[in-house]
């Protein structure tokens, strides 16, 4: 899943590319190996951008679409979440990491800077960035999803038991001691 840079001579090039995920929602290439995500991906990765090149320098702007799956982080049932990124990031050579980031920081101010080596980009790496700013902290099957019991588990969306009336928070129990204490002083 690398960009060879070396095809590339002229000044803008349009590149087009589509990754086709596995049955377990995973694209080669594009997780680290032995990592695991916080996503599954649902449906093929498109990904569109211009590249402009200005010597060693080149710049990718474009756009990465695709469906990923999520879990819901009350429920842990599974949630469609549709990504359409807009991208656009200066690669510089890594060796010039060191000397140039401050010149770069400087200069390319509005623009996310990321760097490259051998010859090519990462695209894998890329659009995995893209798709992690995309999704939220905290995502939600719908915004009044009631979770799961914190006793037994139960989905409350779809179930009901019979720990759910008695359960208390225990931040809450503290609380109540605390202000029952306040209100003996008193
Ligand atoms: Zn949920
Ligand atoms: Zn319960």
């Amino acid at each position: 899943m690398f960009l060879d840079l070396s095809q590339f001579r002229e000044p803008r090039t349009h590149v087009e590319r589509t990754y086709v995920p596995d049955g377990g929602g995973v694209v080669h290439g594009l997780t680290p190996q032995g990592e695991r995500e916080a996503f599954r991906v649902m449906g093929p990765v498109r990904l569109s951008f211009d590249l402009l090149k200005d010597g060693t320098h080149y710049r990718l702007a474009g756009t990465v679409a695709t469906r990923l799956s999520l879990d819901c982080s009350r429920c842990l049932e599974p949630l469609d979440f549709p990504v359409d990124g807009v991208f656009d990031l200066l690669y510089v050579p890594h060796t010039e990491n060191v000397a140039a980031a401050e010149e770069v920081e400087v200069e390319e101010d509005d623009l996310g800077t990321a760097y490259y080596r051998d010859e090519r980009i990462d695209l894998g790496q890329l659009m995995r960035e893209q798709f992690y700013l995309a999704i939220p902290m905290k995502p939600l099957c719908r915004e009044s999803c009631r979770g799961l019991c914190p006793q037994c588990g139960t989905n409350l969306n779809t179930g009901t038991c019979a720990c759910t009336n008695s359960w208390t928070d225990p931040r809450l129990e503290g609380l109540r001691a605390l202000a029952g204490r306040r209100g003996g002083e008193a």
